[in-house]
């Protein structure tokens, strides 16, 4: 079974001009292995890994990020986020299909409570990508399908508890569903007294920049819970014009903008690479905030890089860049109460 869901335009809500809509660019994401190595330039020796891959957690990657990766590079650091290689399908100690053991922090399907004072809503089962570093590439979104049904019970649960003050629209990707969807969720979030923020989690502003438009920000801009968007950005090449101009216009409607990297072997392990793509996530209005070692998942191993080489990647970054363009290196550690900076992630013999 796919772990990420089927996208139709009526899951999405196709309402605006099929052409140039976002939810058009969303259902024409390419989704063949075969078409992403032509587009690419690439032949036909990648096909048998980009196909079991694919057989995996398929191919997924709208246009608009297809025309930032160069032609005929099997090494674009984009095009390693979504082209699956053979060693996805090299079974290795350790990955697994749920590394942050998720399945233990469920009260209500839909819904993840992991962390003191704030929850997370799996708003949506599908993305507008899918990244091959993914660590739900294996979440069984179709136990925690995003109906209105669903999200009643869950809006139950946050209105029953009041020390919550935050809550996390993620996915999958929240901003695949409609606007129409998320409007009527967040009047029922705004109208919880006891929550202060709201957060979502999502790379649709990078990967299909038209999804920030006018009906999106209508019901931003309308709550009165403090918005950030937490964006997931791992590359400077990531961000072209109509990104800078998506950002522009969330923080025209008051979003506090946030990014969180994956530090990702053959894409940004490199201290060049990731002082470049602080400084042009803040050309674009967005403050680094988190870089994580990869979670490990099973299909991934082959991004992993080692605590040791990550430490001195993230001290190089201090050194050349102001504190706030410096994100905070960390690992997610199931059972934790908050991200782990790797800094205070006991060294054994086999991080080193
Ligand atoms: S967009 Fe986020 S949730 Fe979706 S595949 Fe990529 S990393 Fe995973």
């Amino acid at each position: 079974m796919q772990p990420v869901q089927t996208i139709s335009l009526s899951a999405a809500g196709n309402d605006s001009t099929p052409e140039q809509s976002w939810q058009s660019q969303l259902s024409g994401a390419l989704r063949d292995p075969k078409a992403l190595l032509a587009a690419v330039g690439l032949d036909e020796r990648w096909l048998p890994g980009a196909e079991g891959g694919h057989h995996a957690f398929e191919v997924r990657v709208p246009q608009a990020y297809l025309s930032r990766i160069q032609k005929g590079n099997p090494n674009d650091p984009l095009l390693r986020q979504v082209l699956p290689l053979e060693s996805e399908m090299h079974t290795v100690a350790g990955y697994v299909t749920d590394p942050l053991e998720e399945a233990d922090h469920t009260p209500v399907a839909g819904l993840i409570h992991k962390y003191a004072a704030r929850v997370l809503m799996i708003t949506s089962g599908a993305c507008a990508i899918n990244c091959r570093y993914c660590f739900r590439r294996h979440f069984p979104y179709e136990d925690h399908a995003a109906s209105r049904a669903q999200w009643g019970k869950t809006l139950d649960y946050l209105r029953h508890d009041d020390s919550l003050i935050e809550a996390i629209l993620s996915g999958g990707d929240p901003l695949v569903s409609s606007d129409a969807r998320l409007s009527w969720l967040v009047g029922e979030l705004d109208a919880i007294p006891h929550l202060k923020r709201l957060r979502l989690h999502t790379r649709l502003p990078v990967v299909i920049p038209d999804r920030v438009d006018d009906a999106m920000l209508e019901w931003l801009g309308a709550t009165r819970l403090q918005k950030v968007i937490v964006l997931h950005i791992n590359h400077a090449n990531e961000i072209d014009d109509s990104v800078m101009k998506a950002c522009e216009r969330l923080k025209g409607v008051g979003v506090t903008l946030l990014n969180q990297s994956v530090l990702l072997r053959g894409v940004n392990d490199n201290t060049e690479i990731l002082a470049a793509l602080s400084e042009r996530l803040f050309e674009a209005g967005i403050l680094p905030y988190y870089l994580h070692v990869l979670d490990p998942v099973a299909g991934a191993a082959h991004f992993d890089v080692p605590d040791h080489e990550a430490r001195q990647l993230h001290e190089a970054l201090r050194d050349r860049l102001p504190g706030f363009l410096v994100p905070r290196l960390v690992r997610e550690i199931p059972g934790e109460q908050a991200k782990s900076p790797i800094e205070a992630w006991p060294v054994t013999p086999s991080s080193l």
